[in-house]
């Protein structure tokens, strides 16, 4: 019987403790949101400059762990090494980007009769930040850094599997001189620390990134305090290649493989333009083939285990021993490892070809012309991501713009960079990280007028 008031981190790719870290109860969150209120009223009274040059030596800082930072992700998320050390350069890029926005959260002057009318991004408080196990590092950061250079305080409840390097990043902002109290960092279950946290009154926002049955909850939950929301949700994205494109880079296995495909935007659906699709299964069948599986800490590694038993045992439900399918090879013995895997034999309304997976695992579907490729790329409740594969500069206009979801690319496997929105249509989520504006989405707008008749006598 686990004791619920710890957390237990496991090598994914051992399985061995690495850490045991005290879970937070709702009082825990409760006393967090009060000291996060108070630190929030002295940095939202910071000049702007001043934000932003804190916020820049937390970058500073980062940069000098980076190494520290992604080995730390190695060991508790399995994350290849060559991963982990882009995420946490990712966390440090996103605090420089979001240090500039502080001293440019603009508002606006709106020309009205009878006097001036300006308005005004205000902060909106204490922001609470849920995060997944899946990227535990930057998703951590792409919700609490924009929110701190918008002038506000971030409490954050990172995933129960997963709390070592949120916590480290909130050690490393009290090192770089941010005050304190300003981002707490509060591992804890799910259902405890983060039901705690959306129902708190004190908590202005919540930003979730999970799953969409657990996002759901978490809405309907920020609904009764009429608290706004960010949800970055599940997706089963596309990948649409048409027979004119470069099969080799459009079938790169990387495109789902990606963190074990443990990825919400993992290309899950490859949907081949039938004149070609004989030819793509034996460019995927070489390359699963030539995939290197093993311990995430070594150089050499492109992937590494699932991040838990449980997950494991949700991808093997998706694959049948007897399954039709393309399969590369996994060590044996600890850890929870599962083999790079495309299914040949499904339909497109089956159970593998529409539920999202989070495992090394895709399924391969012929259409028959762009029409079917753009139905099929729509029929999924999701809208995350997706990328479509074609030398027809006009195909590539038409089908980027009738696939409905958030993040396409096209001649490309990309979806992230902290210069670009990011965020889903339909199920896959509601507001947008990011980009931009993602400064703006922890603001409250203002609206003053102020009249140029003077006093009434
Ligand atoms: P999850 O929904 O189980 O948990 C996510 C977080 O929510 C964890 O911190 C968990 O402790 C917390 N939580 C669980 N129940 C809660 C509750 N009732 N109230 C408040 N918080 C609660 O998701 P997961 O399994 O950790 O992550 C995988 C999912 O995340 C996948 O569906 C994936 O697609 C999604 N994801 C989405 C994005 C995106 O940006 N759209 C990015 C990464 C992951």
């Amino acid at each position: 019987m686990s004791d619920p008031h710890e957390l237990k981190v496991l090598n994914p790719a051992t399985e061995e403790v690495v850490a045991t870290v005290p879970a937070a109860g709702a009082a825990e969150v409760d006393a967090a949101v009060v000291r996060a209120a108070r630190a929030q009223a002295g940095w939202a009274a910071l000049a702007p400059a001043d934000r932003a040059r804190l916020l820049r030596r937390f970058a500073d800082t980062v940069d000098s762990h980076v190494e520290e930072l992604a080995r730390l992700e190695v060991r508790e998320a399995g994350h290849t090494i060559g991963n982990a050390r882009w995420e946490a350069g990712n966390a440090r890029d996103l605090l420089l980007y979001a240090a500039g926005g502080a001293e440019r959260v603009l508002g606006r002057q709106i020309p009205v009769p009878g006097g001036w009318n300006v308005t005004f991004q205000e902060p909106l408080g204490v922001v609470g930040v849920i995060a997944p196990w899946n990227f535990p590092m930057p998703i951590a950061a792409w919700g609490s850094f924009p929110a701190l250079a918008a002038g506000n305080a971030v409490v954050l409840k990172p995933a129960e599997a997963t709390p070592l390097t949120a916590l480290r990043l909130a050690e490393l902002a009290l090192e770089a001189g941010l005050p304190d109290h300003l981002l707490q960092v509060l591992p804890g279950h799910g259902a405890v620390a983060g039901r705690a946290l959306v129902d708190h009154p004190g908590v202005a926002k919540i930003v979730f990134t999970g799953s969409t049955r657990t996002g759901r909850e978490v809405m309907e939950r920020c609904a009764r305090l009429v608290k706004p929301v960010t949800l970055e949700l599940g997706g089963k994205s596309p990948n649409i290649v048409f027979a004119d494109a470069d099969l080799t880079a459009a079938l790169d296995p990387f495109s789902f493989l990606d963190n074990s495909g443990q990825d919400c935007c993992a290309r899950t659906r490859i949907l081949v333009h039938a004149p070609v699709y004989d030819e793509a299964r034996a460019l995927l069948a070489d390359a699963l083939a030539a995939v290197v599986v093993g311990d995430p800490a070594d150089e050499k590694t492109r992937m590494g285990p699932l991040i838990s038993h449980g997950q494991l045992d949700r991808v093997r439900s998706f694959v049948p021993e007897d399954a039709p399918a393309l399969r590369g090879s996994a060590p044996d013995g600890p850890g929870f490892w599962f083999p790079p895997t495309v299914l040949t034999g499904e339909r497109h309304d089956s159970r593998a070809a529409r539920e999202e997976i989070f495992g090394p695992v895709a399924v391969l579907l012929p259409f028959a012309d762009e029409e079917d490729a753009v139905r099929l790329a729509n029929d999924t409740p999701y809208g995350l991501s997706g990328s479509l594969w074609t030398r027809d500069l006009g195909r590539a206009l038409r089908v980027s713009q009738a696939v409905r979801a958030g993040n396409l690319s096209v001649n490309s496997h990309s979806s992230v960079r902290y210069w670009t929105p990011f965020g889903g249509f339909k199920q896959s989520g509601l507001g947008r990280e990011l980009g931009p504006d993602a400064l703006t989405a922890f603001t409250e707008t203002k609206n003053v007028f102020i009249s140029t008749e003077g006093p009434v006598q």
